[in-house]
């Protein structure tokens, strides 16, 4: 068995990449509470169909990155590539949808079969907001605002863009699509092949395309905006004032698009220029179809899904643990004495170790390795007399201290 490894796409997280990891969720967590978002935990395999049925049959993720098997009784199954369409099957399947609107947070491991490389795995992880129930882009504005609150909060908003468009309503997409049909088929023999298939199946996919070649041509490509009906412009010029009160600034990008079908009006993406290839760190919009989609009735929806990988990255060091006390006993009887000590300390939550073994020069060597800033030094005649040397690792200064006082003096 020396030849094993974690599979390809999939990470361990130890020490300062676990840090920073749970820092993310930690920060997204407590903001997303101040806005009023309650978390929910969705299992991590579902049905095939709450997948197929709800990210659009033509979806690249659908098509061609789900995790998907047979369980052992004959049933599909499938690993989460994402976190909206469970969050919807649940409030559907709860009962929920007659108690609007609902806020939901979430965070956890998702799966994609995709090619790994910097930024992009198999098993990653988001955290992400849903404000299911308001139709108002108040409610657009509201989500992008918390999701801007929490970049801010990581120290990185700084270092990214909100690229803000809209995929405007049924009428102004169905118009729009036709004029991305007949732009792209005057250049159907400059695309790559995913996105001739895109061309009949969702041309508007093709906006998101990471081909070079795709890319040049895109650049052209009309945008929605001249067939944007005058309910659909008139969200999102209301999208665009609320988000200014929430003094959230953004630029216009026309090129936006989501991966999934379900997708209108609002579509965003919070980008860096500091993760190469990788750059959307953050990307939502308005899904008003897909808790329909999931036997519920038709509800409005919005909500966002950002990488906690990515968000990793771009943070500055996440601060490490306390250095720890270390209780050292000289000889067998001590040791009694100092575990009695040990969970003291613990117990008023300070972070104290007590070697399993070695004589008091091996454990002052690994106390001093270990960072820790204080040593307890128990001695049979210090026990008698019911104290223990303090030593101050930093300064090297002792005191000897009644064992009832070590706690306070050392929190
Ligand atoms: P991309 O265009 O990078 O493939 P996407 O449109 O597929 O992203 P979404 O489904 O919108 O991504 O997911 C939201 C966020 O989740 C992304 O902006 C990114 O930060 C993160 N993410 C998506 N796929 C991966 C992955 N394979 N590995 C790491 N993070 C990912
Ligand atoms: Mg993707």
């Amino acid at each position: 068995m020396t030849d094993l490894q974690p599979v390809r796409g999939t990470r361990d997280l130890l020490g300062e990449d676990q840090r920073r990891f749970h820092r993310v969720v930690d920060v997204a967590r407590r903001v997303a509470a101040t806005y009023g978002f309650d978390e929910w935990i969705t299992p991590i395999f579902e049905d095939t169909r709450v997948f197929a049925r709800t990210l659009g049959e033509t979806s690249d993720v659908v098509m061609k990155e789900m995790y998907t098997f047979p369980d052992r009784g004959g049933d599909s199954l499938t690993l989460r590539p994402e976190g909206t369409a469970g969050v919807c099957r649940a409030l559907v399947t709860n009962g929920l949808t007659q108690s609007l609107p609902q806020k939901v947070f979430y965070a956890g491991p998702m799966f994609r079969y995709e090619r790994p490389q910097k930024g992009r795995y198999r098993q990653f992880h988001q955290i992400g907001l849903e404000l299911i129930g308001p139709a108002e882009p108040l409610a657009d504005a509201e989500a992008i605002a918390c999701g801007w609150t929490i970049l801010e909060a990581l120290g990185v908003a700084s270092d990214t863009v909100l690229e803000l468009n809209t995929l405007g309503d049924k009428d102004s997409r169905d118009a729009y699509r036709s004029a991305l049909v007949a732009y792209f088929t005057d250049h159907k023999a400059d695309l790559s092949e995913d996105s001739l298939n895109r061309l009949e199946r969702n041309p508007m996919r093709i906006l998101d395309s990471k081909d070079e070649g795709d890319r040049r041509i895109v650049a052209n490509a009309p945008t929605i905006q001249p067939y944007l009906t005058e309910a659909a412009a008139t969200f999102y010029q209301k999208l665009q004032a609320h988000l200014t009160r929430f003094r959230v600034s953004f630029v216009e990008n026309p090129r936006i698009v989501r991966g999934l079908d379900y997708y209108g009006h609002t579509a965003f993406e919070f980008v860096t220029s500091r993760l190469g290839a990788q750059g959307t760190v953050m990307a939502g919009g308005r899904y008003d179809g897909l808790v329909q989609e999931m036997g519920g009735p038709a509800t409005p929806a919005v909500g966002w899904a950002a990488g906690i990988e990515r968000l990793s990255m771009l943070m500055e060091t996440a601060p490490p643990p306390p250095a720890p006390v270390a209780v050292i006993p000289i000889g067998d009887a001590a040791e009694a004495t100092a575990i009695e000590l040990l969970q003291a300390l613990r117990s008023n939550g300070i972070r104290a170790e007590m070697a399993y073994r070695g004589n008091l020069k091996r454990r002052m060597e690994r106390a001093n390795r270990t960072g820790a800033r204080a040593a307890v030094i128990l001695g049979d005649d210090d026990i008698a007399k019911g104290v223990a040397q303090v030593k101050n690792l930093q300064t090297g200064t002792q005191e000897a201290i009644p064992f009832s006082q070590i706690p306070s003096r050392l929190r």
